[in-house]
């Protein structure tokens, strides 16, 4: 087939719109649906200093190489900053990728370590709290460490706005999940834009929100772009993958699913985020001083509880630092 704007041989038909795009409109095609979005919502102004945070993976990746590209012509800061969660086998491998691809764009790169933040490893936390039944998913520990110590990051660094690599796809299954979980006031927290909500929470932004996962991983090959492409073996968060699926499942049959159900999110958005906002007050946790809705953060409250359980194992393990 031929690119539908300039006739050479096409790479991709884009089924939501009709349309076939060679390399070069397919590149171009792509960032400017970044631009378009970061826009739309002012993600990013002039001279401000943003924290993307890359784990290796394609669309953090992807969206690190986008946002390099992009500011040549429009001025800002940029830092790289890697959560290590220390998962054998996994993302030191990762780290790696993202290390190399900070350097090739030249772009200065932070890692930041569970081991040295918060004081034991994902690996360490998973075999202290033992088997399955006994404690909540690895995801559990993972998603809250992670979210915290990229908040301390973005704060030590001096950083304005933290973008993390959230593509369409997650977007809307999270969209799904939560009101299929009936929680709305869920909805009303994350959406196309964060709020300054709080001097204490570095705002995120999303600028891959508007690109399909698909043109991502097309991004990354037709680019030559080095990305880490396997998945987490703690990974089995079964709900998305169904949700996942099915997503897939409806795209397929009628084109343009994914991203009616994004402009529904984003219609529904300011209304929700206007009568749940207020519900959540933040204090300052007493134990870390990050800001949280009740009086000790989830992170302290996870550590304590593996700490709790290694004393009572008798597993004898040195934190480094306070959270
Ligand atoms: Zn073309
Ligand atoms: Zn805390």
């Amino acid at each position: 087939m031929r690119c539908s704007k300039c006739g050479r041989e096409a790479v991709y038909f884009a089924r939501y719109e009709g349309r076939y795009y060679c390399h070069r409109h397919f590149n171009e095609m792509v960032e400017r649906k970044v631009k378009a979005t970061i826009r739309k919502y002012q993600m990013i102004r002039r001279g401000e200093k943003i924290g993307v945070a890359v784990s290796g993976g394609k669309d953090s990746v992807v969206l690190m190489h986008l946002l390099a590209k992009l500011r040549r012509k429009f001025p800002f800061e940029l830092v790289a900053i890697t959560i290590d969660e220390g998962i054998r086998g996994y993302r030191d491998r990762s780290v790696e990728i993202a290390k190399r691809n900070a350097e090739l764009l030249g772009i200065e790169h932070h890692i930041y370590s569970f081991r040295d933040y918060i004081g034991l490893t994902l690996d360490e936390t998973v075999e202290i709290m033992g088997p399955r039944e006994e404690r909540v998913g690895a995801c559990s520990y993972c998603g809250v460490w992670r979210r915290w110590l990229l908040n301390c990051a973005a704060r030590e660094l001096g950083v304005d706005k933290l973008a993390v690599g959230l593509n369409l796809d997650d977007e809307v299954q999270m969209f799904l999940m939560n009101l299929m979980r009936g929680d709305v006031a869920r909805l009303g927290r994350t959406g196309p834009y964060y709020e300054e909500i709080h001097e204490g929470l570095v705002p995120r932004i999303k600028p891959l929100r508007e690109v399909p996962e698909k043109e991502i991983v097309l991004y990354a090959v037709l680019n030559d772009i080095e990305v880490d492409l396997s998945e987490c073996p703690y990974a089995v968060e079964a709900f998305r993958a169904e949700i996942r699926d099915w997503l897939n499942e409806m795209e397929e049959k009628h084109p343009g699913t994914k991203y009616q159900l994004l402009r529904s999110y984003d219609r529904l958005f300011p209304l929700i985020a206007k009568t749940y906002a207020r519900e959540i007050g933040l204090n300052r946790c007493k134990l870390c001083g990050q800001p949280t809705a009740g009086k000790i953060c989830k992170a302290c409250q996870f550590r304590l509880q593996v700490v709790e359980r290694a004393r009572k194992k008798g597993i004898a393990f040195t934190l480094q630092g306070e959270p």
